[in-house]
């Protein structure tokens, strides 16, 4: 009997669901992953989610071949790709794991209930989260919207993490018509990915090395260092865990099976990072119940909110770097160059752009989607919402960060500005958080003015969200 496995964002072969399942019941597999990016509903992968997509298939390609067998690569419409390679393989089923945007959710409906009318077995996994977003529930059986209570509701039933084992054995087989890897057209012409290549390594063997260097050294100061922008104190496994080169259960595990070979007096508190990655199941979970969210405000109230007109060229300047306010402008500038940025400085250069500038909030999640390695839409959603206010369990409105007052607290020695804006590198502390108190140094570094007077922005924010509230 043969079995199509069909890849999607659950790139790696330990904790595998429909994987393990596929091996352990056929005797031969068809690893298969279809391009698709006109049924992600709008939402086709950015350009820096290209490139990872490239790496991450090119790493899953080697594991499959290492077990001796193939990665089918194919363009085009799902289910037609589907039906066309049951026929010819003679599979009798299909396995994968799910996927949680509402375009993937449609289209894998459709995809299921098509291959069951014409006798093929269709088997669905969860492969990316601790829990399915609807398992978890408030006591009137609805979805939360706060934060605490979701997790406390989660947390009280994640036990022992276990997860499943890399198949053993498996078999592939031959099929015509598979592209090469190029094919895809997933990498730039032009070549503007030096600094992701120098900073990350796509794959399941990457999110290990990753989860290692993470346990071994990070966790136990994870509560403190968190904050640091010049810092590497958090996992940086987001992007791993968007395309499912790890799981949250072996990132639970590994991290449990550490801690408790660590002596009982240095053994790290787990709590702070796994709250992390309940907030990743929170947005799963308001995304699958909330489906509107990426593009419509969770709070209708800020329906009626008076937005600036959309202004390009201010959008640009944010987008480069330019903006003449160096936290902001080091923060976009690591999201250019390494295609992360801290979370930290994600929420100040949103609230820079939602409230200082009174863009709306879309455009700014429109450039995060083209420019982050692990741009995800539940959390991408949930993160632009909370900044500018109007998402579940979101900042209150009127709280704006004053970049100045935050570099001071997160990067009190100035090395994450330093790092980033090298034509300030050599500008003595005060200066480096407030350039423009030295018009001299603007002139000779090319630093640029603030484009915004920081109090004056954020007093017409708080007015317009005023008004908003009058006109309820
Ligand atoms: P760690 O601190 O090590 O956390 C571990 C994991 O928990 C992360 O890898 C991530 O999967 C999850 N996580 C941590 N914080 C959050 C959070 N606030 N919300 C949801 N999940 C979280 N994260 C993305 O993965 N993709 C996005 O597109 C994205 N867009 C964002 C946009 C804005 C405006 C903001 C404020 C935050 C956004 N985040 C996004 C959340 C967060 O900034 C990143 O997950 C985090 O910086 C990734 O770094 P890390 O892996 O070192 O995190």
């Amino acid at each position: 009997r043969t079995a199509i496995v069909w890849f999607r964002r659950d790139l790696r072969l330990a904790d595998n669901p429909a994987l393990a399942a596929a091996c352990a019941t056929h005797d031969r597999i068809l690893a298969l992953y279809i391009h698709a990016p006109h049924e992600e509903g709008g939402w086709a992968p950015g350009a820096a989610s290209r490139w990872w997509l490239h790496h991450s298939l090119a790493s899953l390609q080697a594991e499959l071949q290492r077990m001796g067998v193939a990665l089918h690569l194919r363009l085009g419409d799902s289910l037609a790709v589907l039906q066309e390679l049951i026929r010819e393989c003679g599979a009798t089923s299909a396995y994968w794991n799910r996927l949680y945007e509402p375009a993937a959710i449609a289209r894998d409906a459709g995809v299921k209930s098509a291959l069951r009318n014409e006798g093929v077995e269709v088997h669905s996994f969860n492969a990316a989260l601790w829990r399915e977003p609807w398992q978890i529930e408030t006591r009137e059986c609805g979805p939360y919207r706060v934060f605490t209570p979701y997790w406390r509701a989660l947390r009280e039933q994640l036990g022992k993490p276990k997860f499943l084992p890399a198949p053993t054995v498996m078999r592939g087989v031959p099929v015509a018509g598979g592209l090469p890897l190029e094919a895809l057209g997933l990498l730039p012409d032009l070549r503007w990915d030096a600094g992701l290549a120098s900073s990350w390594k796509p794959g399941e063997q990457g999110a290990g090395e990753w989860l290692d260097i993470f346990a071994d050294d990070a966790v136990g100061d994870y509560a403190n260092a968190r904050d640091l922008p010049a810092r590497h104190g958090t996992s940086r496994l987001s992007p791993h865990l968007h395309f499912g080169e790890i799981s949250p259960r072996q990132i639970h595990r590994r991290l449990a099976d550490r801690a408790a070979a660590t002596d009982a007096r240095r053994r790290p508190d787990l709590e702070p990072f796994l709250r992390e990655l309940g907030w990743r199941e929170f947005a799963h979970h308001l995304l699958y119940h909330f489906p509107q969210t990426p593009t419509v405000n969770y709070n209708s109230r800020f329906d009626g909110f008076a937005w600036s007109a959309d202004s390009e060229a201010l959008q640009e300047r944010w987008q480069r770097g330019r903006t003449g306010v160096p936290l902001v402008d080091a923060g976009m500038r690591e999201l250019w160059h390494t295609g992360w940025m801290h979370n930290r400085v994600r929420m100040i250069v949103a609230s820079f752009l939602c409230k200082n500038l009174r863009q709306h909030w879309l455009h700014g999640a429109r450039w995060f989607w083209d420019t982050l390695v692990d741009a995800d839409l539940a959390n991408n959603s949930l993160g632009w919402q909370w900044v500018a206010g109007c998402g579940a369990d979101a900042a209150p409105y009127f709280r704006v960060f004053n970049p100045v007052t935050q570099a001071r607290k997160f990067d009190p020695e100035g090395h994450y500005l330093r790092r980033w804006l090298p034509e300030l590198a050599q500008a003595p502390l005060p200066l480096l958080h407030e350039p423009w108190n030295d018009p001299a140094l603007l002139r000779s570094s090319g630093y640029p003015a603030p484009m915004v007077d920081l109090a004056g922005s954020r007093d017409a924010a708080l007015v317009a969200f005023r008004e908003m509230r009058r006109d309820e």
